[in-house]
């Protein structure tokens, strides 16, 4: 099949790459071995979520042979965290999909990697779904803001008294209800879960939230809600960082 044309190569990462093998004097740190052997990769020691590979420090990572470099690694291949590193024409359907359950006949290699996993080479239908998670989580944040948004501007509220006469305006969302008492930077919230079709409520802890707006609590508020029903990690983990950044600084 010949040598096989370039497309493309990510420049960053090669250049990182290069960067861990000189340190470790192009050997594998497991069996000692050189590239006149074998072919040599960079293992990561620890993988974080949306950060290129090439981002972490040079102590995060280590070289390691292709086949040690497998060892090193789990078996359950990440559906996300992917990046596209290369793709390669090897002038024919000269190769395989390596992704699990796959195996299609390839003519364009696409080197993706994974800091927890290492290398897999696919075709393009199957980077187009390992790489497709990021994209769709940033959409999923687009999204959510949107609705936090729509929620802040467009909820109503009404007026309601609680047994003992404590003020309160509240809301519903799904079924749900957020309550806020006080006045403009001395409110505090409270979120009220109710299960549908069920008469029976949950009444959280009032969180205080002095100095902030009207609006600010509205946001932290539905914020709170949307975490706690969330059933979604992601999100629920989305949402729980973005309270965190409110509560301290709106
Ligand atoms: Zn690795
Ligand atoms: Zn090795
Ligand atoms: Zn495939």
């Amino acid at each position: 099949m010949g040598q096989g044309k370039k497309l493309y190569v990510n420049k960053n990462w090669a250049a990182y790459s290069e960067r861990v093998k000189r340190r470790d004097g192009f050997k594998c740190l497991r069996c000692g071995r050189g590239p006149e052997d074998v072919t040599l990769q960079v293992h990561h020691n620890t993988y974080i979520t949306h950060k290129a590979p090439w981002e972490y420090a040079l102590s995060d990572c280590r070289t390691l042979c292709k086949g040690c470099h497998a060892r090193e690694h789990d078996l359950i291949e990440p559906d996300r965290g992917w990046t596209l590193l290369s793709i390669h024409d090897l002038g024919g359907p000269a190769g395989n999909c390596e992704r699990k359950g796959c195996g299609a006949e390839i003519r364009y290699a696409h080197y993706a990697y994974h800091p927890n996993w290492g290398y897999l080479v696919v075709g393009s239908t199957c980077v187009e779904y390992l790489t497709r998670a990021d994209r769709l989580l940033s959409s999923n944040v687009i999204h959510l803001y949107k609705n936090i948004s729509d929620f802040v501007n467009s909820s109503e509220w009404s007026p309601g008294f609680t047994q003992k006469g404590k003020k309160f305006i509240r809301t519903t969302y799904r079924h749900h209800q957020i309550r806020l008492y006080g006045d403009e930077l001395s409110h505090s919230f409270q979120i009220v879960l109710k299960e549908k079709g069920v008469r029976w409520h949950n009444f959280a802890k009032a969180i205080f939230a002095s100095g902030k707006s009207t609006t600010a609590v509205k946001e932290l508020a539905y914020i709170a809600l949307r975490g706690m029903i969330s059933k979604r990690e992601e999100e629920k983990e989305l949402l729980r960082s973005l309270y965190r950044e409110l509560k301290i600084n709106t």
